[in-house]
């Protein structure tokens, strides 16, 4: 198979599988699969695919017509302008949370102290840690497979974070400048109506907000008091419909100067709080 022959026949296969970006997704398969540069592609389209890096690529191609998302495929995907590698443990990264993580990178300073909650991958705990030198990081999440990749990107990153698993705060200890978390907040109900990428093959336990969606932030708002510093401040990533509720949550427990932050979209995405007054 030449190397125009197999981004045809992949960008078909995709096709009739209804894959949504067929073209572009066939392209970064071989790109996965051969190694080999656009650049390179459009110059020697004639050239053979060896026999190895074709199997690869008709594996890749087999496994993505099955609505296995890309990143799974290729084990990457890249957030706040670092790789990390992922697998069918962790959500993969959004660039949605990316707010998430600027917002926080605004506050956090060299010496403070930080959690990140569900930690999945440790694409948050490892961004904030690469671009802010100096602070101390500390990710938890209740999936010892997800701790696995976290490990190996921290690894990767040559990063140093302490990594535990936690039921959200039960194996953690003293307090923190910053909480940030991105916890699971689908509603139960609606995890069956998300694209068959997601429902089928990502993680249901990084999905799960349970019935109303706001298991976790009740959890997290309720039991954060005495691992947050005075002053300190929470972070939540939120869905779109989520603004009023979650803050409503924070302002019960106690918080103060809570904002809620739009994403690109203009969509609610992010709630922020402060603790004040004591524990
Ligand atoms: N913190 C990880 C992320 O944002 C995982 C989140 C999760 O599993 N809900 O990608």
């Amino acid at each position: 198979m030449t190397l125009k022959e197999a981004y045809q026949y992949g960008r078909e296969k995709l096709e009739k599988a209804e894959v949504p970006e067929a073209a572009l997704d066939a392209w970064y398969l071989l790109e996965y699969a051969s190694g080999c540069r656009r650049s390179h592609f459009l110059a020697c389209p004639g050239e053979k695919l060896e026999t190895d890096r074709e199997q690869v690529f008709l594996e890749a191609v087999r496994e993505r017509a099955r609505r296995v998302p890309l990143q799974y495929i290729t084990g990457e995907q890249e957030f706040m302008g670092i790789s990390f590698l992922v697998s069918d443990q962790v959500l993969i990264p959004r660039q949605d949370t990316e707010i998430l993580a600027e917002r926080v990178l605004k506050y956090l300073r060299p010496g403070m102290r930080f959690l990140d909650l569900c930690t999945g991958s440790g694409c948050i705990l490892l961004s904030l840690l690469k671009n802010c030198p100096g602070t101390e990081g500390v990710g938890a999440d209740i999936s010892a497979e997800a701790l696995e990749v976290a490990r190996k990107n921290r690894e990767r990153l040559s990063l140093s974070a302490g990594l535990v698993q936690s039921d959200l705060f039960s194996e953690l200890r003293g307090k923190f400048d910053v909480i940030v978390s991105n916890p699971p907040y689908i509603r139960r109900g609606e995890i069956p109506s998300l694209m068959e990428e997601v429902r089928g093959h990502e993680p249901w336990l990084a999905l799960d907000g349970h019935e109303d969606g706001l298991f976790f932030y009740r959890r997290i708002a309720g039991e954060c008091r005495p691992y947050l510093k005075e002053g300190g401040r929470l972070y939540l990533e939120i869905g779109w419909d989520q603004g009023t509720g979650v803050s409503g949550l924070l302002k019960d427990q106690g918080f103060t100067e809570i904002q809620v932050v739009k994403d690109l979209a203009g969509l609610d995405r992010v709630v922020i709080g402060t603790l004040t007054g004591g524990c």
